[in-house]
Parts: C-alpha cells; structure tokens; sequence
C-alpha cells in the first residue's frame, strides 16, 4: 500500500512562498512572483553578503510576468479594457512574452510591436503563445516601435498597455517585489538593493517602499557604460502623456537587451526626479556577458544578459563595501532567450579538442573510427502481401512521387521539406505511424523494399516507380537537375523556379558539408 500522504517541508515552503493555501492554483497567472532570493556563494569577495532574486522563476521566465499582470488587471478594474477587445503592446520581447501569457489565460487577443534586432528567440515565443508579432526596422529604435504601437492602437481601438508610463507597472512591484524582499530581508537587514531599468517599473515600484520601509538601503541602479541616459543629468524631452519626445542624445546601442531604451521612460524620470537614487553604476558591455556566464557555470543560475550586467554592478558595490554588507542583485530573466545573441558567441557547437580527448579515451561510438555494424543479418525474402504492397504503391498512376519514411526522422523530415518547398506532390508512407495501415506489417514491408532496392536505409524515395534512393540521393538529384527531369516525364508539377540548395533542409546536425 502506497504510504499516507503527509505534507513535506519543502511542500508546505512553496506553498507559502506562492502566498495561496496548497492544492492547484486556480491559473498559471496565480504562479506570478514570490520568485526566490538565493545567496551567491562562488561569486564575489568573501567579506560582503552577495544575493540575487531570480525573476526567471516566473512562469514565462522574466519580471515582466508581474507587469503583464499588473497593466492587464487594472485596465479590466478600471473598464479601459473590454472582453474580447485586442491588446497591443511595443516590446523587446519580456513584455510580449508576459503579456502573451496573460492574454492567452484571459482570451484577449494582442499583438507585440517589436524592433528587428531584438532575438528571434523571443518572436517565436511569442507567435507559439499565440501573439501577433509586427517588426519594425531597427534603425527607428525603440522610440519608432513605440510610435508604431500606439498608431496601430489609435487606427484599430485597440488597447494600448503603455508600460514605460503605466503606474499599474510600478503599483505591481510596489505591491508585490518590493514586499518580497522586505519580507526576505527582515531579519538580515538589506544595505544595498542593485537594478537596471527598462521602463523603471522595477525601479519604481520597489525603490519607494524601500526609501519608506527600508531607509538604510542604498538604491543602485546600473546602466550601460557606453550609454549612459540616466548619469548624463541631460533631461528627457515628453509629449503631454509623459511619453519620450525624441531619442535620448546620449543613448547609443548597447547588448543589454531590455534595459535602457533610447529615452528615459517616464516612470524612470519620476524616481530621478523624486531622488530616490543614491548611487549608478555604469557597467560594459563585456562586464555583463562575463557576469551572466560567471552566475551560468559559477553558481548554477542561469540568467539573461541584464541579469549578468546587474552582477556586475552588485560587485563594484561589494568591492568596497563594509565587512558583512548585504547587497542583492535583481536578476530579470533567463538565459535560454538569448541563445542567439552574443552571449553565446564562442560556445562551440561541435566538441572542442579536450572534449574528443574525452571521447577518444574509451573504444565506444566514436567519430575518428567507423563503427562496425555487429552482424547484421540482411533478408532474403519478404512477405508476398508486402512485396504487392509496394509495388502497388510506387505503381499508383494517382500518386508518381513516394517516399517510404519514418514519421519523425530527421532526413525524412528534410525531403519532406524540399518537396513541400518545391510544391511537389507525393506520398509519404510513413511506416512507423500509429496510423499506419497495410496488408503486411512494417518489417515485412522493409525487407520488400530492400529486396526491391538494395538499400537497407529509410527513406526511400521512388518517382513513377523508378528508385531515385535515400535522402542525400534526392537532394544530389534535385541540385543536378536528375530528379527534375523525372517529375516531367511522369508530368508532376513542381516550382521551376525555386533555386535552392536541397541539403539546406537538412537540420545543420546532419548536414554533411
Ligand atoms: N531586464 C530585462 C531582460 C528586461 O526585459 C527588462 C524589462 N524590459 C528589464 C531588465 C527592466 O525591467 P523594468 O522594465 O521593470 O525596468
């Protein structure tokens, strides 16, 4: 008998930690926030208390969860936003991405403005969770994707979020991060609090209750060295809705994706103006990609560029600072987003040289030597219902292009990809399919088809029931022109237009050249 259930401490830990009685939450939207604070322990001078909060622990992997919650729920209690009605927003990629996540819960339908430069990673979570997703050119910044947004709102009556002046965006860290950390902090007491700031929602909202709860906290706020909007002391031109007027003169082009745009957003312009900020650290560049890579393979904590960027800020800070300061670092994603980026320039894709020592260092698969195939017993006949079977499908008159695959193989899914490419109709016998349906059974019908071909391989591709081979067989008959010439004799359509070359299909694992 399976033993009594009984709540464990770690059970009964999250669920406090998520601020709801334990059992299912009654949505996705209610797993928002009390992310953890966790103390570094390989990083930084041993004499200082170095901590991080990890915004990745939220369910979409970013802080902005809390915004996209935050902006949404208070249009709905405000009546600014109706059921149904389209959400838009101009985002690099966090924002969308929460809001998406929102959207998808509450049945809204949004659409994400988003400049051409910021990864792709994020458009195609976006569009996999269902958003629209509008580029503008990246040489019109941020300011320009914002323009773009607010234009597609007036034009459609859609609903715009305005994250860089919501005060919802504030109100939600207010109430939610800057109470997390007061509350995970007191007993220690907290000496610094470190942050960057994209639209200064997190800056906001968390640096006035701190000014009031917290007064012996110093607020640092970190920005790109070599775009420096905020230390500059250079003012922020507005419109009458406190949104940018132009770009920032001292903003330039910097990988802290999500941080600093080229103008102070409003919400940042009030906490300077309010002088809530004790203290800035610029940080470079190449300090923030050490610092996400430092926290990767140091600590275990895998985090975005910014996230990275704040270490960096949090260690100027440590480098001085008193015997047993406590400072924490708000870490704002995770670095799953930024594959693309330059955070991973330099992290090889095949094994490096002390990686094939390793694979050398013992006999078993191998790369330098082939290896040999144990005894592998080739038929010498096949069933006759599965000898007919092919025969009878390579021989449809209907259908002249078959190809005898397996459902998820990477090399069947390629040819799949150039027929489709090229417009090409065929038949694709996938003969591993729990739909698959014939008078004899696969094993049968594999043995048919060696007997038939001599090859021991899948696919196997036939035109008008001549044998073109395999995969690498097609594609080298597609790039000479072979596999063309036989699509016009039995007369199948297909784009004689499309210049490609066929092994581009292939996944670049499999790619042979
Ligand atoms: N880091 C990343 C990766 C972000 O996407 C954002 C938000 N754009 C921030 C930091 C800053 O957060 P906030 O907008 O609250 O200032």
């Amino acid at each position: 008998m399976a033993p009594a259930f009984t709540a464990s401490a770690d059970m009964t830990r999250r669920a406090a930690n998520a601020n709801i009685a334990p059992g299912p939450r009654p949505s996705v939207l209610d797993t928002i926030g009390r992310t953890p604070i966790v103390r570094l322990n390989n990083i930084g001078p041993k004499h200082v208390a170095l901590y991080a909060k990890l915004e990745a622990f939220n369910p979409m992997g970013s802080v902005k969860d809390r915004l996209a919650l935050g902006v949404i729920e208070a249009a709905e209690q405000a009546g600014l936003l109706k059921p149904g009605q389209t959400v838009v927003e101009g985002s690099s990629g966090n924002t969308g991405i929460g809001l998406a996540m929102v959207c998808a819960q509450k049945g809204y339908p949004l659409v994400v403005v988003m400049a051409e430069n910021f990864s792709i990673e994020r458009r195609k979570l976006l569009r996999f969770l269902g958003a629209k997703v509008v580029l503008t050119p990246a040489s019109e910044k941020g300011t320009g994707m914002l323009a773009k947004a607010r234009e597609l709102a007036e034009t459609h009556g859609w609903f715009l979020t305005r994250q860089f002046e919501n005060e919802a965006n504030a109100d939600v860290h207010s109430r939610t991060t800057a109470r997390e950390i007061l509350e995970d902090f007191a007993e220690l007491g907290l000496d610094y609090w470190v942050t960057g700031f994209g639209t200064g929602g997190t800056l906001k909202g968390v640096s006035r209750v701190l000014k009031a709860e917290s007064p012996q906290t110093t607020i640092v706020v970190a920005e790109p060295d070599n775009s420096q909007i905020l230390a500059s002391g250079i003012a922020q031109t507005r419109q009458a809705d406190g949104s940018a007027a132009a770009s920032h003169p001292s903003f330039r082009p910097h990988p802290m994706q999500g941080w600093s745009p080229d103008f102070i957003p409003k919400l940042t312009g009030d906490v300077v103006e309010a002088g809530l900020i004790d203290r800035m650290e610029p940080v470079s560049g190449a300090a923030a990609m050490q610092g996400a890579k430092d926290l990767a393979s140091k600590e275990g904590i895998f985090a975005g560029i910014t996230g990275g960027a704040t270490l960096a800020a949090a260690l100027r800070v440590a480098e001085a600072a008193e015997p047993g300061t406590r400072i924490l670092a708000m870490i704002p994603d995770t670095g799953e987003r930024y594959l693309s980026t330059p955070l991973f320039d330099g992290v090889p894709e095949d094994m490096t040289e002390a990686e094939q020592a390793i694979s050398t260092s013992t006999p078993l698969c191998r790369f330098d030597v082939a290896t040999v195939s144990p005894t592998a017993v080739l038929p010498l006949d096949a069933a006759p219902a599965a000898t007919a079977f092919v025969e009878d499908t390579i021989g449809d008159p209907q259908q002249p292009v078959v190809m005898f695959a397996l459902e998820w193989c990477e090399f069947c899914r390629s040819v799949r990809k150039l027929f489709a490419a090229a417009g090409i109709p065929f038949r694709s016998v996938d003969l591993d399919s729990g739909s698959f349906k014939a008078p004899a059974s696969s094993t049968e019908i594999r043995k048919a088809l060696f007997l038939l071909t001599g090859a021991p391989t899948i696919p196997q591709i036939f035109v008008g029931c001549e044998l073109i081979g395999g995969a690498t067989d097609a594609f080298d008959a597609f790039n000479c022109g072979a596999l063309q010439t036989r699509l016009e004799k039995y007369g199948v359509p297909f784009d004689k237009d499309l210049k490609a070359d066929a092994y581009s299909f292939l996944p670049k694992w499999l790619h042979p050249r």
